[in-house]
C-alpha cells in the first residue's frame, strides 16, 4: 500500500521546508520532491505542518465516561467517594465504548499511540484496533485479595490479542499502596518469566511518600528498587516527588517516566521534577492521565504545560525548550513502549504523522516549526491523523470510528451512572 502526502512543512535546521512524502506499508520510504511513485492514495497536504503522532504514556481509557463526574475535591474524596462507586457499576461493554470515546478524542488532537493501565481485559485493546490506533494494554492489577485472578485476566488477554500487530502488553502493578508487597514481587517474576515491561504508579501524592516512608523506613522509589522491580523494564508514572537519590536510581535503572502535568496539578499533587530528570539522562515521556483527572485527553495541552511549568519552576527560561518537549511527546514515549522507529518523521520510521493546519490565526506567522507546536497550537489544528500509513481522519473526519454510534452508546452510560 503506497500513500503519498504531497506538500506538508517540515523544519529544515532553523527554517522551514515544503516537502513530500511516501508512504509504502506503513513505513516513511522518502521524504522530499516525491515523483516516480505509483500511489495508491494522494493527500494533498496544502502547507499543512507534518509532525510525528503523538505517544500518550500514560491512559486509563475507560474512564472518559467518568469525565466531569468529581472535580475540585481533595485526592482520596475524589478517588474513592468520586470516582471508584460510578467505576463499579461499569460493565465490559459500556468500558469498550468510553475507550472507543478515548480514541476519538485522542484522534482529533493528533495521538496515535497510547499506553493504557484498565480494568476492563480486552475493551482498550479492541477500540485501538477498531479506531487504527497503536496501543500497550495492561490490567490495573491491586492484591493481594484478588490478586491471582486479575494476574490470570492479564494473561488471558494477552492470549486473545497477542497476534494484532500493533498492540502491545505490559503488566501494571497499580501502586505500591494497592499491592503488598509479595504481590509486588509476584508481578515482577511473572514480567521477568513473560519478558514484559512493568508499568506502574510512583510517588504521586504526598501521602504515598510519606505512608511509604512510616511503613517501610524509604521512599517509594527506593522501595521498588529494593524489591528488585526496577530490573524490570519499568514505565513509572507521576514521579511527582522525588529526592535526588531516588533520581539517580531512576536513571541508573534506565526507567521511563511518564509525566502527566496536568493531572498532577488539577488533583493537587504538585509538579514532577522533570528538568533534574532529564539532566539526569532518564528517559521522560508525557501523559493524559484519565479523562477523570485531566479533563481532557489532549497531548498539546500536554506539551504546552510540560515547557511552560518547568522553565517558571526552575526559574530559567532556556529549561526544556520546545524541541525536547515534543520528543518528550513522540520518540521518547514510543522508546519507553518498546515501538521502534516511531516518533520521528524520517525515512525507516514509521508512518504516523499528524497534518496540522497553518492558515488559523494562531498559526500566523509561521516562523518557527517547535515553538509553532508547543506554544500556539491547542489541538483544534489537527486536520488529518496517519497511523502506521493509514489515514484515520481526513480533514477532521473520523473514518475509523462511527461518532453517532458513538455518542449514542456514552448518553445511554451517562444516564445510566448519574441516575
Ligand atoms: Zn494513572
Amino acid at each position: 500500500m503506497n500513500l503519498l502526502i504531497k506538500n506538508v512543512i517540515l523544519p529544515d535546521g532553523d527554517k522551514l521546508k515544503t516537502v513530500d512524502i511516501a508512504v509504502t506499508d506503513g513505513i516513511i520510504k522518502k521524504i522530499g520532491k516525491v515523483e516516480d511513485f505509483a500511489a495508491d492514495e494522494t493527500i494533498e497536504g496544502g502547507n499543512r505542518l507534518a509532525i510525528p503522532a503523538f505517544v500518550n504514556a500514560h491512559t486509563h481509557m475507560y474512564m472518559s465516561t467518568l469525565r466531569n463526574a468529581a472535580d475540585d475535591l481533595p485526592f482520596m474524596e475524589w478517588l474513592f467517594n468520586g470516582v471508584m462507586p460510578k467505576e463499579d457499576r461499569l460493565d465490559n461493554e459500556q468500558a469498550y465504548w468510553g475507550s472507543l470515546l478515548s480514541c476519538a478524542e485522542m484522534i482529533k488532537r493528533g495521538c496515535a499511540t497510547f499506553c493504557d493501565m484498565h480494568l476492563f481485559p480486552g475493551n482498550s485493546a479492541r477500540a485501538a484496533v477498531q479506531s487504527g490506533m497503536r496501543a500497550v494494554v495492561s490490567r490495573g492489577l491491586v492484591g493481594s485479595e484478588g490478586g491471582q485472578k486479575r494476574l490470570d485476566d492479564q494473561l488471558k488477554e494477552i492470549e486473545e490479542w497477542k497476534h494484532e500487530k500493533n498492540i502491545k502488553f505490559m503488566l501494571a502493578p497499580h501502586a505500591i499502596y494497592t499491592c503488598d508487597k509479595e504481590y509486588l514481587l509476584k508481578i515482577s517474576s511473572e514480567a521477568k518469566r513473560l519478558g514484559l515491561g512493568l508499568n506502574i504508579h510512583l510517588s504521586e501524592s504526598k501521602a504515598e511518600f510519606s505512608d511509604c516512608m512510616r511503613d517501610n523506613g524509604c521512599t517509594p522509589t527506593e522501595y521498588v528498587a529494593s524489591l528488585g522491580l526496577l530490573e524490570n523494564k519499568t514505565l513509572a508514572a507521576h514521579c511527582v516527588q522525588l529526592t535526588e537519590n531516588d533520581i539517580s536510581l531512576l536513571a541508573k535503572y534506565n526507567v521511563s517516566v511518564a509525566s502527566n502535568p496536568k493531572s498532577n496539578l488539577k488533583l493537587g499533587n504538585g509538579i514532577a521534577p522533570i528538568y533534574q530528570l532529564d539532566q539526569a539522562g532518564v528517559n521522560v515521556c508525557i501523559g493524559t492521565d484519565s479523562a477523570a483527572s485531566n479533563n481532557s485527553l489532549n497531548m498539546f495541552s500536554e506539551l504546552n504545560y510540560m515547557t511552560l511549568l518547568h522553565k517558571g519552576t526552575n526559574y530559567d527560561s532556556t529549561a526544556i525548550p520546545a524541541k525536547k518537549a515534543l520528543d518528550f511527546a513522540t520518540v521518547n514515549g514510543a522508546r519507553a513502549l518498546g515501538f521502534d522507529n516511531l516518533g520521528r518523521l524520517e525515512e525507516g520510521w514509521a508512518a504516523d504523522i499528524a497534518l496540522l493546519d497553518t492558515d488559523v490565526p494562531q498559526m500566523i506567522p509561521l516562523r518557527n516549526y517547535y515553538a509553532a507546536v508547543c506554544y500556539c497550537c491547542d489541538g483544534s489544528e489537527t486536520d488529518t491523523l496517519i497511523i502506521d500509513g493509514r489515514v484515520v481522519m481526513k480533514h477532521k473526519e473520523l473514518l475509523t470510528i462511527d461518532t453517532e454510534e458513538l455518542y449514542y452508546n456514552i448518553n445511554k452510560i451517562v444516564n445510566f451512572l448519574d441516575n
